[in-house]
C-alpha cells in the first residue's frame, strides 16, 4: 500500500499494517491505560499514557489523515468535542467566527451558548453570497466555518471560493465534512485548512459509536491541536477508535449504495403529489447542483423534502414510517427519518438557523430500495 493507492485500498490498509509481533491482520484493541518504559523515559514507540496516545487511536488517526489527504488526523470523544478543541485552540477572547447559514444545530449551540461566554463571537452568513461573506468577516475573524452539504437543507457551499475569501482575511477555513465523507469530498484538496467529522455518522456507519475527528494539512496547526487534544483530554476511547476503523473499511461500498438509494428516492418524491419540494443536491434543479458536481464525486445519502400539507402532514408522515426508523442521527446502514424542526434543530428555533416546520429529513440506508420506496409510499398516503 502506498500514498497513491486508491481510496478503497487506503480505507482498508492505511494505518493498519499487520501487528509486527503477532501478525494480527486487524488493528488490535489496545485497552491498556499505561505502557511499560524501558528505563526512565524509555518509551516504546512513543507510548506513555493512553490519554496522550494509544496504538488503536494512532491507527484511526493515520487512516483519517490518509483518506482526507491531510498531514495529521486527531480523534475525539465526539464531533462536538473535536469542534470545541479546535475552537479553543485557534480562538481566544475577542476572536470572531463566521458560520454558514444552516450549520449543524450543535455547532451553532456551541458557538452561541458556550464559546460566547468566553468572549468568542460569531456571525451567521450565507457562504454562497461573496459580498455577504466578506461583509461578515471582521479583523478579528479567525475561522470561517463551512458545512457542505448542510444539515438538513442540503445547501452546497463552494469550498474553493470560500477558502479564497477566508484566506484573503487571514482566517482559517474549517469544513464539516460529515455529510459527504472523504469518499465523496476532500476539502483539504480544495483549500480548506481543517476538516471536522462526526465519525458517529458515515465513518462509523453502523449507529454503534459516538466519535469525532479533525484532519489538517499544516504541520504547526497539527502540533497545536495535538497539544490541546492531550491537554484538554476530550479523546476518543480505544473501543470507539476500533469501531470507526472497522466501519471505514466499507465506507466506499456503503456510500455507493447510500447514494444510489437516495437518488431513486429523490426521483420518486419529485413526482409525489403530497410533496412540495425535494432537497437533494443530485437533482439538476437543486441550486447547488453544479458546485456539488464539481467538488464532490457523488451526491450522498441524505435528502430532505417539504410537505404540501405543512407541519401536521410532516409530523404524521414521520410517525407512519415502519422501515425507516424515527430517530435522530444519520449515516448508518439503516434508514432513518426525522422532523428537524422539532428534533435535531429544536435548539435553533427563533434563531437565523431555524428550519421549516414542514420539512422531513431522511438518512437513506443501504436496504433494498424497493422496500424503502414501499415504506415511503405508505407513510405519505
Ligand atoms: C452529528 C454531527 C455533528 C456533531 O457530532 P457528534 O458526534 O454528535 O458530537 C457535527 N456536525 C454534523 C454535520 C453532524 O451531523
Amino acid at each position: 500500500m502506498s500514498d497513491s493507492s486508491g481510496f478503497d485500498t487506503r480505507a482498508i490498509h492505511a494505518g493498519q499494517d499487520p501487528d509486527p509481533a503477532t501478525g494480527d491482520v486487524v488493528v488490535p484493541l489496545h485497552l491498556a491505560t499505561t505502557f511499560k518504559q524501558d528505563g526512565v523515559g524509555g518509551l516504546r514507540d512513543g507510548y506513555e499514557y493512553a490519554r496522550s496516545g494509544n496504538p488503536t487511536r494512532t491507527a484511526l488517526q493515520d487512516l483519517l489523515a490518509s483518506l482526507e489527504e491531510g498531514t495529521a488526523g486527531l480523534a475525539f470523544a465526539s464531533g462536538l468535542a473535536a469542534e470545541d478543541t479546535l475552537l479553543r485552540t485557534v480562538c481566544r477572547p475577542g476572536s470572531h467566527v463566521v458560520l454558514g447559514g444552516d450549520a449543524y444545530g450543535g455547532t451553532f449551540r456551541l458557538l452561541s451558548r458556550v464559546a460566547s461566554r468566553w468572549g468568542v463571537e460569531h456571525t451567521p452568513a450565507d457562504l454562497n453570497d461573496a459580498d455577504a461573506l466578506r461583509g461578515a468577516i471582521r479583523p478579528e475573524t479567525r475561522v470561517v466555518w463551512c458545512e457542505t452539504p448542510t444539515n438538513p437543507l442540503l445547501n452546497i457551499a463552494d469550498i474553493a471560493r470560500t477558502a479564497e475569501i477566508a484566506h484573503e482575511a487571514g482566517a482559517l477555513l474549517v469544513v464539516d465534512n460529515t455529510f459527504a465523507s472523504p469518499y465523496l469530498q476532500r476539502p483539504l484538496t480544495l483549500g480548506a485548512d481543517v476538516v471536522v467529522h462526526s465519525t458517529t455518522k458515515y465513518l462509523g456507519g453502523h449507529s454503534d459509536v459516538v466519535g469525532g475527528a479533525l484532519v489538517v494539512r499544516d504541520g504547526d496547526l497539527a502540533e497545536q491541536l495535538a497539544y490541546h487534544q492531550n491537554a484538554m483530554g476530550a479523546v476518543s476511547g480505544p473501543l470507539s477508535d476500533w469501531l470507526v476503523v472497522r466501519g471505514i473499511k466499507t465506507l466506499g461500498v456503503r456510500m455507493d449504495r447510500h447514494q444510489a438509494n437516495a437518488a431513486r428516492i429523490a426521483e420518486h418524491l419529485l413526482a409525489h403529489p403530497a410533496v412540495s419540494r425535494v432537497l437533494y443536491p443530485g437533482l439538476p434543479d437543486h441550486p447547488g447542483h453544479d458546485i456539488a458536481a464539481k467538488q464532490m464525486s457523488g451526491f450522498g445519502g441524505m435528502l430532505s423534502f417539504r410537505l404540501a400539507g405543512g407541519e401536521e402532514a410532516a409530523l404524521r408522515a414521520c410517525e407512519r414510517f415502519t422501515l425507516f426508523t424515527l430517530a435522530e442521527s444519520l449515516g448508518g446502514v439503516e434508514s432513518l427519518v426525522e422532523h428537524p424542526h422539532r428534533m435535531t434543530h429544536a435548539s435553533a428555533a427563533g434563531s437565523p438557523l431555524e428550519v421549516p416546520a414542514d420539512l422531513v429529513r431522511l438518512s437513506v440506508g443501504i436496504e433494498d430500495v424497493d422496500d424503502l420506496l414501499a415504506d415511503l409510499e405508505q407513510a405519505l398516503r
